[in-house]
């Protein structure tokens, strides 16, 4: 029986590369979203992939829909953390609000999803989990203390889990994606995106398929030995 995959954030942008890619693995995948239905219901006529709608930075609608999702289609045993936001702002126009939805939202989820998932996965002795980081996490951006705040504390998270599931035949893996050409992206200003690209080594931005085929080797069963790892996906525009 194929394994079940859990994608949040998985109907649009990098999350929907990384659902299709894990489909065309022989996952049984499972994408969730948020709030746009019109993207969810594309991405289903699309690619053939259910959905389930639910907000991953509440813990209580989280394990709700772990369980329903558990009952109906088996334990999931592969979970891609993906679901994240940005509400940019320098320190001075930041409000406590955009601090706390973008904390939640990129990091509380990674906890929320975790939390509802990694027992199961210890009793059966397997277990896949990839968080989705940021360049910004791990280089720091202007105008993104809340976003660089949570996204390095995916990285952190990462390496601490990876150490409580290593016994247990599960890995934790992060991927700190560079600027990748989707909606998010889109919203950064025209010269502002100008700029970065000229500071990317390749000379373009990335593709969502780029992250997805790191998904793709991270939660492959062969890859029992990789684990605690953050891999840089970025056109080497930072190195370290
Ligand atoms: P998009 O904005 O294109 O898509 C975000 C997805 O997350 C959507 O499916 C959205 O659902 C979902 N989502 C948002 N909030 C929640 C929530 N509370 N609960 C459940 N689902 C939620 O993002 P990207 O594809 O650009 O980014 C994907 C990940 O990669 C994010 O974690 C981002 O931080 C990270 N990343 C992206 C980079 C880039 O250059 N694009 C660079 C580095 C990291 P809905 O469709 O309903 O809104």
């Amino acid at each position: 029986m194929s394994r079940v995959a859990l994608v949040t954030g998985g109907t649009r942008g990098i999350g929907e590369a990384i659902s299709a890619a894990l489909k065309t693995a022989g996952r049984t995948v499972i994408a969730t979203y948020i709030g746009n239905k019109t993207a969810a219901e594309n991405f289903t006529a699309v690619h053939g992939i259910e959905t389930i709608k639910f907000d991953a930075s509440d813990y209580g609608q989280t394990i709700d829909a772990v369980r329903s999702i558990t009952n109906r289609l088996g334990p999931i045993e592969i979970l891609v953390n993906n679901a994240g936001i940005t509400r940019d702002a320098t320190i001075t126009g930041m409000t406590r609000d955009m601090w706390e939805i973008v904390i939640d939202t990129n990091l509380g989820s990674c906890f929320n999803l975790c939390k509802a998932t990694f027992d199961g996965m210890k009793n059966r002795q397997f277990g896949r989990i990839v968080n989705i980081g940021s360049i910004n996490g791990q280089a720091g951006q202007y105008g993104q203390v809340n976003y660089a705040a949570a996204k390095s504390g995916i990285h952190g998270f990462t390496k601490a889990l990876a150490q409580e599931g290593a016994r247990f035949g599960i890995t934790v893996n992060a991927i700190a994606p560079g600027y990748i050409d989707t909606d998010m992206v889109r919203a950064v200003p025209p010269d502002v995106l100008k700029k970065i690209v000229t500071r990317i080594p390749v000379g373009r931005l990335g593709k969502a398929n780029d992250i997805a085929r790191g998904v793709v080797f991270l939660t492959a069963d062969e890859a029992d030995f990789v684990t605690g790892s953050t891999i840089s996906i970025n056109g080497g525009q930072h190195m370290y």
